[in-house]
């Protein structure tokens, strides 16, 4: 090392000399298209000419399949060639070629990433020359140091060193969408292609840079992808069944987890790019004719990625389309209505990591079989940005798609690898950058401080940030900076709450002191990956007035507010000088036993997720919810807090202690009113329709160790006694109708089987039926109805909430749909309408939720209308608070008006109602609302919020006492994408205190 430090001038200067020639070679001289001097296999190039539909859907890369002596092809494992009809390998298949790949050519390594919900494998195949192979590891130290700028000082020179002695990595990624096909063939024979072509065009990137592939990314998805595909191929004449699960938990949503990184596949592929280092995140989709690279999309971009970052989107994403074009291959674009606003998608981590995300959407057919596909103008017709658009009806096959595919990464990656120098020098100056973000853009770093009522939340999302790579530092001492000043008249719990949209500026300071305890945790924004943690704690603001109205996706993710945890953003550099060590481990909140005394155990009650762990890991053991706050121990106890008056210590101190759940031991029980917390029964109902977003459910009742059945609308017609097996039923949204979920599919055609066989082996394991077809039924509703009547809880979200209110499980409550609001995956702020509801336990006065477009509810205390409300004055004389005088008459007495109602209450019960009160409801049977929707001006939190005002105070959650049990409604949605941790326990309150939903409840007079 030391002694090559004087040549080093000498060195550059060569290398710089090499790289800019290659530039003008590559330029000049390297031509796409095969090496005349490598033969090619014969019959594999007629079977890819053969399976093209026409000679402009193939390029001169991708026309041919040159010949390597014992190196298989992908026919090894297919039997055919990549792409063609009928062939769709399972993961396992995929992986076996990869590794005869890797026995036969020095130039393939295949590495095992992890593994999936179910239990199976992913890997990561690196295809470049031996040489760089047999460099990987240098080179790894050297991207590492790329990665970290601080660990060589900052020095440029340096850098500059490094960039000259490192090569690239190009990461691509396939098949995270199951019923998008065509990228394991695609992959296959791209590393057979880059392992052996000799081709001077091929050849630059293997010789310039690795490529690592992972073909398949959602394994499980794929794997019954393909059995349904096989089901098609054995029952050549029937319809086949639509692929109703993907991943054990969620389908298409599993490319929105980079924020929440709840699933398998989101963080193996992260720790493969952690560990890598590669410059680039490629993920393959197909869903746009013929090739779309939506990397460049259209705006609003995010807003925490580097300018450099945006730039390379549009110089990579411009040439690939441009050579693409020359190649004469139609439908080749950049530019289109995809906004790169949210860091949720998989290739994301790239961009938040100082690498460079990228995505293709290609054209697949769900399968292997060719078909003529016809298009809708607005795919077909010309555009400034698509010149030469798809064609309108054009036969389509597998094989198109993997042309395009292969074609269009073979290009870029040419185009990468010859300018290799100047992204790896990016990707120095990205991370560079990150590290300056204090000095430069702000802030200096994010505050969780260190006496958060949550600290079980508050752990979980350190982990999370953690998790991406992010560092965290814990003061040693309390420390004071300059923060954000409060907005003053605000009464909104939450003291880092962005105002309302609306807000004028207010000329008070902007900033006031502000003094955290030791403990507190900081996320110092001079570290390599400081824009991830900006990009999820900060907050998003979309302008309702925004130029892009085909809005993708969810507009705000802000972690802490949907932790329902304190994150403070500090500009204030000193932030950086508090006394602070970095925490090395995996951050947990501490738990155990605090006291001596063994007789009674409490624990407070703050909406911690770990509480519902903890009842259901000692479910044997009676515990207690108290109805009213307490003191003891020295504390205050919430509402909601459990009394545990008999139980094993050493278990309470085990478990405790391992969810980190602080546990207080007392001589006495306190005086105080309670109830049993019970661990319910609970069933989670799915449709055969869409089984995506319950699965989120799932998903959180998993990770937290909440015990379930997983039940289907089909059963539930099937049961009438559903009270004997189960306490509390949720349904999550399943976005469709009450007509869908009553009816099911359509009942023409063939029965749709969704069960395990040896045709497919891997359907079922979730759940089963013989015809995924028919619906909950009528008796089935029966079913539900008498459940709930029966003294069972039934738990509704969003659409589902709808299903309960207009098929008359609610008495008392109307649900409407706005056409003007637009909260589109927003973050709103509730407010508790009735702290003395189990369902509302732990919670503060206020709550951040996530919404889409809620249903707007309004309850009234009768049956059938929304009652009579307070109205303006009619059209008269005098002023606006005068009586209106009909002449010729003696004035008559005006009635009291009746008292002032608020929006989210039922109007008081009238005279008119009670004189024959056939619809009104017994006051214990009344809606009782638990939290609304904030006032207007406080509503906003995070996202896009237009048309506020409609939504705004109306009921957000409604507890609605029927027969002996109770539905629970949400327009908002407490659980969604493994985001939201802060709202889940309004889902675990209504399910353990399911039987003593009415405690605290006060009841109308009348
Ligand atoms: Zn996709």
């Amino acid at each position: 090392m030391t002694h090559s430090r004087p040549f080093r001038p000498l060195f550059l200067l060569i290398l710089c000399f090499a790289t800019f020639s290659t530039i003008v070679s590559a330029q000049v001289q390297i031509k796409p298209g095969r090496d005349p001097n490598q033969s090619i296999d014969q019959e594999y190039t007629n079977k890819i000419r053969e399976y093209t539909t026409a000679p402009y859907f193939n390029s001169p890369l991708t026309d041919y399949l040159p010949a390597a002596p014992d190196v298989p092809t992908p026919k090894a494992v297919l039997g055919d060639v990549a792409g063609a009809p009928g062939k769709l390998p399972y993961a396992e298949d995929v992986y076996r070629y990869m590794r005869m790949l890797e026995r036969a050519s020095p130039r393939v390594k295949v590495y095992s990433i992890g593994t999936t919900e179910e239990g199976r494998e992913m890997i990561a195949v690196a295809v470049a020359s031996e040489q760089l192979l047999a460099k990987l590891e240098e080179n790894r130290a050297r991207l590492t140091k790329l990665a970290d700028p601080r660990s060589i000082n900052m020095d440029e020179a340096e850098a500059d060193r490094l960039v000259a002695a490192s090569f690239p990595v190009y990461y691509i990624t396939g098949a995270i969408h199951s019923t998008e096909t065509g990228s394991p063939t695609a992959l296959m024979e791209l590393a057979y292609r880059l392992a052996v072509d000799n081709s001077p065009y091929v050849k630059a990137i293997r010789d310039q840079m690795v490529t690592l592939i992972t073909p398949v990314v959602e394994v499980d998805g794929r794997n019954r992808m393909v059995d349904v595909y096989n089901w098609h191929l054995a029952n050549p004449n029937s319809n086949w069944p639509p692929l109703i699960y993907w991943g054990h938990y969620v389908a298409h949503d599993n490319n929105r987890d980079a924020i929440g990184l709840s699933l398998k596949l989101t963080r193996n592929v992260l720790n493969t790019y952690l560990s890598w280092k590669p410059q680039v995140l490629h993920d393959l989709h197909e869903s746009v004719p013929y090739l779309y690279d939506n990397t460049i999309g259209d705006g609003p971009y995010n807003a925490w990625v580097d300018p450099i970052l945006t730039d390379e989107w549009q110089m990579i994403g411009w040439h690939n389309v441009s050579e693409m074009t020359k190649f004469g291959m139609p439908g080749v674009f950049a530019h289109g209505n995809f906004d790169t606003w949210s860091p949720g998608y998989l290739m994301f981590i790239a961009a938040t990591h100082n690498g460079i995300s990228r995505l293709y959407e290609t054209f697949g057919n769900a399968g292997a079989d060719t078909v003529e596909r016809t298009l809708s103008p607005n795919e077909y017709q010309r555009t400034w940005y698509r010149q030469n658009p798809p064609l309108p009806k054009a036969k389509w096959s597998q094989r198109n798609n993997n042309n395009y595919q292969q074609t269009a990464l073979l290009t870029t990656m040419h185009h990468f690898a010859n300018n290799g120098k100047l992204f790896l020098k990016n990707f120095y100056l990205k991370s560079k950058r990150s590290i300056d973000k204090p000095k430069n853009e702000g802030p200096a770093a994010y505050v969780l401080p260190g006496d958060e009522l949550r600290a079980g939340n508050q752990a979980e999302l350190l982990r999370t940030l953690q998790a991406q790579g992010v560092e965290i530092s814990k003061a040693t001492a309390p420390f004071t900076v300059e923060v954000k000043r409060k907005a003053g008249a605000s009464n909104n719990a939450r003291p880092a709450a962005s105002p309302s949209p609306n807000a004028s500026p207010t000329p008070t300071p902007k900033t006031e002191p502000r003094t955290f305890p030791a403990g507190s945790y900081i996320v110092r924004m001079d570290q390599p990956y400081s824009r991830i943690a900006d990009a999820l704690l900060d907050y998003q603001y979309w302008a309702p007035n925004d130029p892009q109205t085909d809005i993708y996706d969810d507009t705000a993710w802000t972690m802490g507010e949907l932790a329902n945890v304190e994150v403070v953003r500090v500009v204030d550099t000193k932030v950086l000088q508090a006394p602070m060590e970095r925490i090395r481990n995996e951050i947990r909140s501490p738990g155990g036993i605090t006291g001596t005394a063994s007789t009674v155990y409490l624990i407070n009650h703050n909406a911690d997720n770990a509480l519902v762990s903890f009842r259901y890991r000692l479910k044997d053991v009676e515990m207690e919810a108290a109805e009213e706050p307490f003191d003891a121990a020295g504390r205050k106890f919430n509402r909601g807090s459990f009394i545990i008056r008999r139980a094993p210590a050493e278990e309470v101190r085990r478990v405790a202690g391992e969810l980190g759940i602080p546990v207080y031991a007392v001589a006495d029980a306190p005086s105080v009113k309670t109830h049993p917390v019970r661990a319910a029964r609970v069933a989670i109902m799915h449709t055969w329709i869409n089984t995506q977003d319950e699965g989120w459910f799932r998903l959180g009742f998993d990770h937290l160790q909440v015990p379930f059945t997983y039940i289907s609308t089909q059963d539930v017609s099937r049961d009438p006694n559903l009270k004997t097996k189960y306490d509390v039923i949720l349904f999550g949204p399943v976005g469709r109708g009450a007509q869908a979920i009553i009816n099911g599919l359509p009942m023409y055609g063939n029965p749709l089987p969704w069960r395990k066989t040896s045709l497919t082996p891997n359907l079922g394991g979730i759940d089963e039926t013989d015809d995924i077809r028919p619906g909950l039924g009528w008796t089935g509703l029966q079913n539900l109805q008498k459940f709930v009547k029966d003294g069972g809880l039934f738990i509704t979200v969003d659409d589902t909430s709808d299903f309960a209110v207009n098929l008359g499980f609610t008495a008392g409550v109307t649900t409407s749909r706005s056409s003007r609001l637009k909260a589109v995956g927003a973050i709103l702020r509730t407010k508790t309408v009735d702290a003395n509801s189990p369902i509302a336990y732990g919670y503060g006065d206020s709550l951040a939720m996530y919404c889409f477009n809620g249903a707007i509810y309004n309850i009234n205390n009768g049956v059938g209308g929304r009652g009579p409300r307070s109205s303006q004055r009619a059209t008269g004389r005098g002023t606006p608070d005068d009586p209106d005088v009909p002449q010729g008459r003696p004035p008559a007495e005006i009635p009291e008006p009746p008292p002032r109602v608020e929006v989210w209450e039922a109007p008081p019960v009238t005279d008119e109602q009670r004189r024959n009160a056939i619809g009104l409801i017994p006051p214990n049977q009344r809606p009782r609302v638990v939290l609304r929707y904030a006032d207007s001006r406080d509503l906003f939190v995070s996202g896009l919020l237009d048309g506020g005002d409609e939504i705004a105070q109306h009921p957000a959650i409604i507890d609605v006492p029927s027969g002996n049990g109770h539905v629970l409604l949400f327009s908002t949605n407490p659980m969604w994408r493994g985001q939201t941790k802060g709202s889940y326990f309004l889902v675990f309150n209504a399910i353990l205190n399911w039987d003593n939903l009415n405690a605290g409840r006060k009841l109308d007079a009348k």
